[in-house]
């Protein structure tokens, strides 16, 4: 099989985006001033006031509240939309942690795109918890978020999705299919992402209608913290795919190699030297499946027309394993996607925190371990036979 390469690398020419349709203008006002629940403070306010209806409907809130309350000298936190549900609207919250403003490099961690993963979550948040105890007694740890590296986590970009136990968001719409990119090959009917009906999954939206908050809210938070000359690794954690653990690269709308390939086969490597026993399958996406709308191949390639570096990696949890070990979990939707035993839970909760801790230094010290001169050549070439070989 042939495989062309991308010929553009981070200095290269921009490349058109492959848009369906233009975006169009919504006018959606994040934060407005009657409804503003915009600080930490507030924050608290909200769960505390819906503590009993968000304990049944959402409790990582709870969780997430009680992370923030107590390390607010180290977390900063903005609420960046309000999204409604029943007889509630519910805050997006995002955490920061350094100051990407300033810092060198920044990772950007993602949760709960699709609401129903909402152990993805709470693996976030235990890895959140973890960091900011170390905070706290270790010297070398803190100073890194002096200059080096900032952290931004949205740990629940669509909580109507987890209030609801849905994949898809408030409107019936799958926001990882919600991207306007169109996949160049054929797609798996409806995974791939369709257009028929919002009653069956993975659809897309109407073609041309309004842009969905928590689209909106990723699209702000890309454009925000991405810049020029500054590497930024994000990591969007979801769960039911599959019977391993996998990390996916980029791209899902086609089978071609993205152009960073070197890179993400460089820290491929660092990771299986770093954790030679690990138990994550590391590919491309389009491995597994091609779709539609994915929302961090528009985000790459928006990036990379702007000339800027945003390496997104996927976390797929195989929640097939724990449906497999227990089959009554099929009965229900959510156990599709969740750990219902105690113990499997609480492992999958520790099992993901080396690789979040790899990443956040990974992130620090791109320039230790990205490839450059002959090396990308060499990293091109592995991934190539590696990945991209029928
Ligand atoms: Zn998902």
């Amino acid at each position: 099989m042939t495989v062309n390469v991308e010929t553009s690398s981070l200095a290269s020419q921009p490349l058109p985006l492959v848009l369906d349709e233009p975006m169009p203008d919504t006018q959606v006002t994040f934060n407005e001033a009657d409804s503003a629940l915009t600080n930490a403070a507030q924050f608290h306010e909200f769960i505390q006031c819906h503590k009993g209806q968000l304990k049944t409907y959402v409790p990582e809130y709870l969780e997430l509240d009680k992370i923030i309350f107590q390390n607010q000298d180290v977390i900063q936190v903005d609420v960046l939309a309000h999204v409604p549900v029943n007889n509630i609207t519910l805050p997006i919250p995002q955490l920061v942690i350094g100051n990407p403003d300033t810092s060198k490099t920044t990772l950007i961690i993602t949760a709960a795109i699709h609401g129903v993963e909402r152990i993805g979550t709470q693996a976030l948040l235990a890895w959140l918890q973890s960091l900011v105890q170390r905070y706290r007694w270790d010297g070398l740890w803190r100073s890194q978020f002096e200059e080096e590296v900032a952290i931004v986590i949205l740990p629940m970009v669509n909580p109507v999705g987890m209030y609801l136990n849905t994949r898809a968001n408030g409107n019936g719409v799958d926001i990882n299919r919600h991207a306007p990119i169109e996949a160049e090959d054929p797609v798996p009917f409806l995974l791939g992402g369709q257009r028929i009906s919002k009653r069956l999954p993975w659809y897309r939206g109407k073609k041309g209608a309004s842009i969905q908050m928590e689209f909106q809210v990723l699209q702000q938070v890309i454009e925000r913290f991405t810049q020029p000359d500054k590497p930024v690794l994000a990591l969007d954690i979801h769960s039911g795919f599959g019977f391993r653990d996998q990390l996916w690269i980029p791209y899902a709308f086609r089978r071609q190699p993205i152009s960073d390939v070197p890179v993400y086969m460089a820290l491929k490597i660092l990771w299986e030297r770093n954790y030679p026993n690990h138990n994550y399958k590391f590919e491309p996406q389009s491995t597994a499946y091609l779709s539609h709308g994915d929302v961090w191949d528009y985000f790459h390639r928006q990036c990379q027309q702007q000339n800027k570096l945003l390496l997104p990696l996927t976390l797929e949890m195989g929640s097939w394993n724990w449906v497999k070990k227990r089959p009554i979990q099929i009965l229900s939707f959510s156990g599709l996607f969740h750990p219902t035993v105690p113990h499997r839970h609480a492992r999958v909760l520790r099992q993901h925190l080396g690789l979040m801790d790899f990443l956040l230094a990974a992130t620090r010290n791109f320039d230790q371990w990205k490839p450059q001169g002959d090396q990308w050549y060499a990293m091109e070439q592995v991934a190539l036979s590696m990945w991209y070989q029928d």
